[in-house]
């Protein structure tokens, strides 16, 4: 079996699969112990049941324990031997350009890394040292969102500020979401029949957080998100790309100091701020029909930015690209809010099919008619397969 486990500060998401068929691996069971420190709170689903567990979890080893038990009690697992490795959700792992299995280096890295991820590293850091107590046998494998992205030349990666900022300080854009871009690029190798190396694609992950990025010849080429997930497009809670100096105006505004305007630009923007209600696209959809203005301001938004991107990304990639791909949360599931991007691209020739962009569909489908000249399809990612599977490459 491996363990894919993706930590936050206060939850651990996790998923278990069965590697048997290692080219196919099946998961088994999955869930979330949330509330770690404040409470805590387990669930998952295994073999069509769901698992509720109200308890104290003081800590991540607390509830890794208490998850490895509860496999053991429902005979998933005879022992905790059964795991021989354990994949990790990393956000960032700096200039580390792939999987990689997890030494003193690379812990280092991870660990470096908090001052440019403080909101995403440090959880990642605990369960590893965690799961490094709880199970030494186990294979332990980083999976980084940044990696993918490593394939960025110069001209895209540099912010035109002083060079001596990038040399001794690392301010370049790194790119998030390169899991399931990866994954992604893979499915749409297969969807296509077209070798990977050969895919050119502009690829909208739409999930609370999103990106956009540009593949070419399967590698990333550009991406909206920098130096940190802020940057880019508008997202749930997060603003995305605006003028910087609006920080230091807000701040003298508002008398609060830069670290707080930073948290209202991650926690209270984005379609959040703009409709003043809600960050989750099914309330905005709803309420765009309804004719709530709060909800028509922020979508109207939120789908013009997208569209300038990948307006952007196609003039990259030329004319004659491979795709346009929806996936994420948003991606996968609004066909509104893919409409509503589609129809804001008057110069790429894209003709949309409405039935298909309506109709209920398995890992994919294709949202476009015949005649358009660039597809598009809405793609299910899986982000635990594609970590499954590098810790299984990695440790086999
Ligand atoms: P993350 O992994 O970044 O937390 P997800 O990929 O789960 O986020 O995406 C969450 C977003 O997807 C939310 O805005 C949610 O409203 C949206 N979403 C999920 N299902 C649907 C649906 N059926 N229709 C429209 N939006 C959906």
């Amino acid at each position: 079996m491996i363990l894919v486990v993706n930590a936050g500060s206060s939850s651990i998401k996790f998923r278990l699969f069965n590697d048997s068929d290692i080219k196919n691996p099946v998961d088994v069971l999955d869930g979330i112990a949330e509330r770690i420190t404040v409470d805590g709170f387990v669930s998952f689903k295994y073999e069509g049941k769901k698992y509720e567990f109200d308890m104290e979890l003081p800590n991540h080893e607390v509830a890794i324990q208490f998850i490895l038990n509860k496999l053991i009690e429902l005979n998933v697992i005879v022992n905790i031997n059964d795991i021989n490795a354990v994949g990790f959700r990393i956000v960032h792992g700096v200039t580390i350009s792939k999987s990689s299995i997890i030494d003193q280096k690379v812990f280092e890295t991870i660990s470096e890394a908090v001052k440019l991820a403080p909101l995403h590293n440090p959880g990642a850091i605990i369960a590893i040292e965690a799961i490094k107590k709880i199970m030494p046998k186990a294979k332990m494998v980083a999976c980084f969102d940044t990696a993918f992205h490593q394939t960025l030349g110069e001209e895209q990666f540099l912010y035109p500020v002083p060079y001596s900022w990038f040399e001794e300080h690392g301010v370049r854009k790194y790119g998030f979401h390169g899991i399931s871009y990866q994954y992604i690029t893979e499915k749409m190798s297969e969807i296509l029949v077209k070798s990977k190396d050969k895919l050119n694609l502009i690829v909208c992950h739409l999930g609370n957080g999103a990106s956009i990025t540009c593949i070419k010849n399967g590698k990333s080429f550009d991406t909206t998100m920098g130096l940190t997930p802020l940057a880019g497009i508008m997202m749930g809670t997060r603003s995305g790309d605006i003028d910087p100096s609006i920080i230091e105006y807000m701040s003298k505004e508002l008398n609060l100091d830069v670290s707080k305007i930073t948290n209202i630009l991650n926690k209270e923007s984005g379609l959040l701020g703009l409709s003043g209600k809600s960050s989750d696209m099914r309330d905005i959809t709803d309420g765009y029909f309804k004719g709530d203005k709060n909800y028509i301001r922020a979508l109207n938004k939120y789908t013009q930015v997208a569209a300038d991107y990948i307006v952007k990304f196609a003039n990259l990639l030329g004319n004659d690209f491979d795709g346009i791909v929806f996936t994420a949360g948003i991606g996968e599931n609004s066909v509104t809010t893919r409409k509503l991007i589609l129809d804001k691209l008057p110069l790429l020739n894209i003709e949309i099919d409405s039935a298909k962009n309506e109709e209920s569909y398995g890992d994919y489908k294709y949202i476009s008619s015949r005649n358009s000249k660039i597809k598009v399809l809405a793609v299910r990612t899986n982000e635990e397969l594609m970590i499954c599977k590098d810790t299984i490459n990695l440790t086999k």
